[in-house]
């Protein structure tokens, strides 16, 4: 069935590609032929065909240097969530413009007292008619600051216990109740918020779910960020028309947020430029670390293909997304921890007077947010653990109690 894909694809690009187009309406054809998404529902902007035909239509897209569809918490989030989980509403209304790239999104998850203990959150949404009032505040959230809406999970009835009070809302980001203030990084960079809600105002079809299932559906969100692949941008030719000068701009405003995100993976293929450019590269030891960290980096490569191969044959995210989170991190700590002892002193500068024009400083100082976002590596370990070495639950005291009784630092009483 696959070759079949390849020709099918690479027919219609020959009878439709050309470079001039204007981006929203390349992206316009690529939606209304199924091929924008080809593995989604054919009801649902799709062709129903297994997952490994995304990958076969990126590849001949590129073949021919043609734009595909956005990257982004869009596509590689709420896309998959809303097919899981969402009304015929929502899939009608919101998936298109994924697609062609018009609205942009945010994850609207963590709170100052909830990252890791997410279930615990306290920001609350209350109904009023036939619309929700949300109040409370999210932290460390990616693109708050230019997103069109945010998958926001609000605790909607404070007498169930955590897991089971929480709902999942999609939140128009552009509107008076909603205030995002940029957070600047220990890299200099600024790509995250913390986003206030004051009455923000989402309307009831705008549940994800059924209110108070919302943790169900936010564990469909996990699975896929866990597996999200690491940003990396897809070289595009600004010479070769309207559609790829188009692209090139969105992708310039859209890496302007992640810029950094190829050095907080650790660039483990930078080592041995470093090593020569130190000087270091005839050291017995270095050479011992440089082979370290390439051997864990290819170990790790296999076993993230090995989750790919998995996934385009249909099975669905679960703890191997974990097990290729904590690999990451592993990575990207020994790659640093490697240019550290080639760099010495000299990796601390910044800019234009540091190592390889100051990435060096700047993997050093990106790649602690590996081991953070998307879920620490403590608690990737202790799904493992727990999911794949079938080990005893962690012990927890208010996971069966009603939320409103659990003891917490709570900064504004309960309603
Ligand atoms: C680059 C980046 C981008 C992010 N983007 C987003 C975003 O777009 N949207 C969003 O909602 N959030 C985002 N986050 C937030 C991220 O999901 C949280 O930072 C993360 O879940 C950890 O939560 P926390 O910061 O509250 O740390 P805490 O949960 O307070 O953890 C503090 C420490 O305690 C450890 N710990 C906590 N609980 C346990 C346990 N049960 N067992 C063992 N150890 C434990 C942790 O591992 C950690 O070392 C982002 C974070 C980063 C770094």
């Amino acid at each position: 069935m696959m070759p079949d894909i390849r020709e099918q694809v690479r027919a219609w690009i020959g009878d439709h590609w050309h470079a001039d187009l204007p981006l929203g309406e390349w992206r316009r054809l690529l939606l209304d032929s199924g091929w924008a998404a080809p593995s989604w529902p054919a009801e649902w902007f799709g062709r129903a065909l297994p997952p490994a035909a995304d990958a076969i239509v990126g590849e001949e897209l590129a073949r021919v240097g043609a734009v595909g569809p956005p990257l982004g918490a869009g596509v590689g989030l709420a896309a998959p969530t809303l097919l899981a989980h969402g009304s015929d509403h929502l899939k009608r209304t919101l998936l298109a413009p994924i697609l062609t790239g018009e609205h942009t999104w945010c994850q609207l998850f963590s709170e100052p007292g909830s990252g890791s203990d997410l279930a615990g959150l306290t920001t609350r949404a209350e109904r009023d008619g036939d619309e929700w009032l949300v109040n409370g505040q999210k932290l460390w959230s990616t693109s708050a600051h230019h997103a069109d809406f945010g998958m926001l999970l609000a605790r909607t009835d404070w007498d169930v216990p955590k897991h089971f009070g929480i709902t999942y809302f999609v939140l128009p980001m552009q509107q008076p109740g909603v205030e995002a203030r940029p957070l600047r990084q220990m890299n200099g960079h600024a790509s995250f918020n913390e986003v206030f809600l004051d009455d923000a105002r989402v309307p009831d079809v705008n549940v994800v779910g059924t209110a108070g299932d919302g943790w169900r559906v936010a564990l469909s969100t996990l699975a896929h960020e866990r597996g999200f692949a690491t940003m990396r941008r897809r070289r595009v030719d600004a010479g070769g028309g309207r559609t790829l000068r188009e692209a090139t701009a969105e992708a310039d405003a859209y890496f302007a947020t992640y810029s950094w995100y190829p050095q907080r993976a650790g660039r483990p293929d930078l080592v041995g430029d470093v090593a020569a450019a130190t000087g270091r590269n005839r050291d017995t030891v270095a050479r011992q670390r440089i082979a370290a960290v390439v051997s864990r980096q290819r170990a790790h490569d296999w076993t993230a293909r090995r989750a790919q191969a998995a996934r385009a044959a249909g099975r669905s995210p679960g703890p191997e997304g974990s097990l290729g989170k904590l690999g990451a991190s592993e990575v990207a700590r020994s790659a640093a921890s490697t240019h550290s002892l080639l760099a010495g002193a000299a990796g601390t500068l910044t800019g234009g007077d540091g190592l390889l024009d100051g990435v060096v400083a700047e993997i050093l100082t990106s790649v602690p947010a590996q081991s953070i976002a998307g879920g620490t590596d403590e608690i990737q370990r202790n799904i493992i653990g727990e999911r794949v070495l079938g080990l005893p639950k962690e012990p927890s005291v208010d996971r069966d109690v009603r939320f409103r009784d659990v003891p917490r630092n709570a900064t504004r009483p309960d309603p």
